[in-house]
């Protein structure tokens, strides 16, 4: 198994072709290159709790959090430390390894930051990998949260540099990168992606794909999300997107930076599993596992669990400390548990 060489220089023209190949073709490509990087057969898990909900000062026209439009999301302020606690270690129990935060902020305030680093300090006491995604990061607050044993910081790039004003206007897409470099420049790994079927046409989907394949280093996640329309939002009435335009972009994703998790993100709750499969095929290889995705609710656990079965899917095994072996043996024991659980039929189940 060879692993591919890492580029940074990617076209537009040749994503372009890529995203042109016959779909049969183009998946082929996309599971020869996972297979020189990856188990094919392992996907990552994560769970994600919002810690702070709602009333964000930023525009983004597909977020429900936004302060701009009245979605009727319930707000919530920043969560206490124990609750935050309590939920990484039900997540971890669950069978989680990475546990990601997010707060609906424009960027951290100086008031919040020791909230903040102590939720990292304890999450990562439980023996998991933690995330944090809270806006804009000023050089010194990267190099704060990396102290506090952040590992990765998320911070997409939503869409291409040209269709970008028409998805958020209170930030600019240089600030955006300007936090990806502070967070890289701290020490910290990156999780950066996008959202597709916002109106955006093939060439953006292009164009942002180049962007994050071309930074000097690729992130190490890529959240691939399709956009779940949230009723309230200037994105309600969006055109659905293709969905093997969607898997296509899982596929280029996967042939441009081969050694990233590309992670299938929100909108999974209306795939189905044959558009599921099909994604991992494509070489997606993470997830999010769990009955929350920040504020829209995610597939049931189970049914994931089910659908790991069903595909021999396993979670995926890393090297690491007695603790995170403790969380595998979880997320193994959950899908043996429902592996044997359709052997036996209660029916007084059945009218609950
Ligand atoms: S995506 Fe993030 S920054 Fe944009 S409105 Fe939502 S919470 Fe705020």
């Amino acid at each position: 198994m060879t692993a591919t060489a890492l580029r940074h220089d990617w076209t537009l023209q040749e994503a372009r072709s890529l995203f042109e190949l016959p779909f049969n073709d183009l998946l082929f490509r996309a599971q020869t290159v996972h297979r020189q990087n990856f188990d094919p057969n392992e996907v990552q898990v994560s769970t994600l709790l919002s810690i702070k909900t709602g009333a964000c000062p930023e525009d983004c026209k597909y977020c429900p959090q936004s302060g701009h439009y009245n979605t009727g999301l319930e707000k919530e302020k920043l969560l206490e430390l124990e609750k935050v606690v309590a939920e990484a270690r039900a997540a971890r129990d669950k069978g989680a390894s990475r546990f990601c935060m997010g707060a609906a902020w424009r960027s951290p305030t100086v008031k919040d930051m020791p909230y903040v680093l102590d939720m990292v300090r304890e999450v990562k006491s439980l023996g998991l990998e933690t995330c944090m995604t809270l806006g804009m990061l000023k050089p010194e607050q990267a190099a704060e949260l990396a102290e506090a044993g952040l590992d990765y910081y998320n911070h997409n790039l939503d869409t291409s540099e040209k269709y970008y004003s028409h998805i958020i206007t209170t930030r600019t897409y240089q600030d955006r990168l300007d936090t990806l470099e502070n967070v890289r420049n701290a020490g910290m790994k990156v999780c950066c992606g996008g959202i597709m079927g916002m109106g955006e046409d093939e060439d953006d989907r292009v164009g942002m794909l180049v962007q994050l394949a071309n930074l000097p280093q690729h992130p190490e996640s890529v959240p691939v999300n399709m956009l779940v329309k949230v009723k309230g939002t200037p994105m309600e009435n969006v055109e659905d997107l293709d969905p093997f335009e969607f898997i296509r972009v899982l596929a280029v994703a996967r042939i441009m930076m081969p050694a990233s998790h590309v992670r299938l993100s929100a909108g999974r709750e209306t795939m189905n599993e044959q558009m599921q499969a099909l994604c991992f095929l494509a070489g997606a290889n993470s997830i999010f596992y769990g009955e929350k995705l920040l504020t829209t609710s995610n597939p049931e656990a189970d049914a994931d669990m089910a659908l790991f079965r069903r595909l021999g899917i396993r979670p995926e095994k890393r090297e690491q400390c007695a603790s995170e072996t403790q969380d595998e043996e979880a997320i193994v024991g959950a899908l043996e548990y429902e592996a044997s659980r359709h052997l036996f039929y209660d029916a007084s189940l059945e009218s609950a």
